[in-house]
């Protein structure tokens, strides 16, 4: 099953994205690059000291967009450049070429904010009534004044950008440069092995020798990188807790929360209810699959198989489209021609190639359309990823459109909901779509071990793992990966009890995730989920107007808070409710299954 992989030099050229509406070369992107930072020169010399009214706030702050577009697809290119090949030297150079002149721009670009905040407030408030256009920008701004720093630290603070963003960049390079996976043996004959091989095959691998040889291949791999991946993350966190405590914040959550709109109350009702109200569901649910499949013993590597491996239809990246236009045909005719183009034009890369990123992730510069990176592996699941994928892309899609630059990009908090919100899409449609009990389990089974798995348990034990590591760092210690180890493996335990054996290797499961390098992002993904399955119902339940609402939402961007946005979909997340229905439909979901299941056996 698991081949091993294609260069990326090797793969057609019809399963890669089309970089070239960002530039047709890498001459091009360097000139941009050259120029843009001519461009931040003239823009410093021309506003710095200078800003001292309404008009000459707007008149500041209208060139700053028309810069900050243009510096946009310069860090889309070289993000992605890398991205679909990581051991390419020349996209690592220019990845950080683009680095250090970034680095630049922002440093010479920081005098804007410090000066507009030493301004008057009325005086920004006059702007703001002046101009509609820089509005949440400002209030943005001024939310922030009681963290700024001097203007000539922030300065220097943001030449040293490149730094901070260091220890990110070093967990990419051992893990995707550094880290060679062996092959693995079992009874005789060599299996190849690496990491998008690991989590896109292996680890749902219907063969529990292989499965697991394979579990204990990899994480023997890991375990060696353990001590360095462990010290690169330390750097992270004490780059993170310093911030926090220059800039005068109560504590590192508040600090890291502080952009997401949201406070500490919302952050840990996910994490404290999900890890108590859930835990026996998906227990039930492991102890279904282990029946189903016969094993003596349910261990941590047995988590990611399906409950009817005979039973997952391949699938081409082809006729994936039949199904994606179906599911989402509901969103109207402006979104399928989106979905449409994402095809035709090439703005999805399909290869399954070596040094490409793991999972899936979905980039949508300003001023450009989304770029898709997914690594297709034929199996129908791949429906839900591309869906999910297609989802973060219908958002900006709308938001880049109605919104300005400043204010196209919502809350993290939201980042996951219209997402997952695609994903419930296609459960939807293809429950609808037929009665046999074994298509109806398999689908019930994707959305329990693919979308609520992946975003209430994975990212959640993530995120229940993450807190302790932050409680640790602002308490002023650091971490290591004994450590790390230790409350990786507690929180696996905590939630899975008796259903499941935390084998030795689950506890370096910290070292495969790189969301941590991005602040208080795991838990987000359950909270976005959480508003798109009761969005979803509604959708279900009155059709229409659920989804005009919706498509609001979208449009909306980054002028919302979360709390505003989950509302304009009907959603209200001052309260435990959404969550408590979503853990509860969880539950249902799981019954169905062990219904579903025992319907199938008597038949
Ligand atoms: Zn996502």
């Amino acid at each position: 099953m698991a081949k091993s992989l294609p260069l990326r030099s090797e793969v057609p050229v019809e399963d890669t994205w089309d970089l070239r509406s960002l530039f047709s070369s890498e001459e091009e992107f360097y000139q941009a690059l050259s120029a843009l930072e001519e461009h931040a020169n003239s823009f410093q010399q021309q506003y710095s000291g200078k800003v001292a009214d309404a008009s000459s706030i707007i008149e500041a702050l209208t060139a700053y967009a028309a810069l900050y577009e243009k510096l946009v697809p310069l860090s889309t290119y070289a993000s992605l450049v890398l991205s679909t090949d990581q051991t390419d030297d020349a996209a690592q150079m220019l990845s950080s070429k683009f680095g250090s002149v970034a680095a630049k721009i922002s440093s010479k670009l920081a005098f804007l904010n410090s000066e507009l905040l030493a301004l008057p407030e009325e005086m920004l408030q006059q702007a703001m009534n002046e101009s509609e256009e820089f509005k949440v920008y400002l209030e943005k701004l001024i939310r922030k004044k009681q963290y700024q720093l001097h203007p000539e630290v922030e300065k220097t603070l943001a030449a040293y950008s490149p730094t901070f963003s260091a220890p990110y960049g070093l967990y990419n390079t051992t893990k995707m440069v550094d880290m060679k996976f062996d092959d693995f043996e079992v009874n005789g004959k060599n299996h190849p092995l690496s990491y998008v091989s690991f989590e896109g095959d292996w680890e749902a691998e219907p063969n529990v020798e292989l499965r697991r040889a394979a579990f204990n291949a990899f994480s023997a791999k890991l375990k060696d990188y353990q001590h360095t991946t462990a010290k690169t993350y330390d750097m992270q966190l004490q780059t993170e807790k310093t911030t926090s405590d220059l800039r005068g914040y109560d504590s590192i959550f508040d600090y890291l929360l502080f952009n997401q709109e949201v406070d500490q109350s919302l952050y840990n009702r996910q994490i404290d209810l999900i890890m108590k109200e859930l835990a026996p569901h998906m227990r039930k649910y492991a102890k279904l699959l282990q029946d189903v499949h016969g094993l003596g013993k349910m261990t941590f590597a047995d988590l990611k198989i399906s409950l009817d491996p005979s039973y997952e239809p391949e699938i081409t990246v082809e006729e994936s489209k039949k199904y994606i236009n179906e599911a989402l045909a509901i969103m109207g005719p402006d979104y399928l021609e989106m979905v449409d183009r994402s095809y035709s034009e090439r703005w999805i890369d399909f290869a399954q190639n070596t040094g490409k990123s793991t999972g899936a992730f979905c980039s949508s510069p300003y001023g450009d359309h989304p770029y898709i990176l997914i690594s297709w592996t034929g199996r129908m699941n791949e429906v839900f990823v591309l869906a999910h994928e297609l989802g973060h892309a219908g958002h900006f899609y709308n938001a880049n459109r109605e919104q300005n630059v400043f204010n196209a990009r919502p809350s993290l908090y939201f980042i996951e909901a219209p997402s997952t919100m695609n994903e419930m899409l296609v459960a939807n449609h293809l429950l609808e779509s037929s009665n046999d009990p074994q298509f109806k389990r398999w689908v019930i089974s994707s959305i329990v071990a693919r979308t609520y798995y992946h975003n209430f348990v994975t990212h959640l034990l993530e995120a229940a793992y993450q807190r302790k590591v932050y409680e640790r760092i602002d308490a002023g210690q650091s971490v290591n990966a004994g450590i790390l180890n230790n409350l990786k493996r507690g929180v696996l335990e905590e939630f899975w009890g008796d259903a499941v054996e935390i084998t030795p290797g689950a506890e370096l499961t910290w070292m495969r995730q790189p969301h941590y390098y991005m602040g208080l992002y795991p838990y987000t993904y359950s909270a976005g989920l959480t508003i798109s399955t009761q969005v979803s119902k509604r959708i279900l339940k009155e059709g229409q107007p659920a989804v005009d609402d919706w498509i609001e939402v979208l449009k909306a961007g980054g002028t919302k808070t979360p709390v505003e946005l989950a509302k304009m979909g009907g959603v209200d997340i001052t309260t435990e409710q959404p969550l408590r229905d979503t853990i509860a439909y969880i539950g249902e979901l799981v019954d169905e299954l062990v219904k579903l299941t025992e319907e199938i056996k008597v038949k």
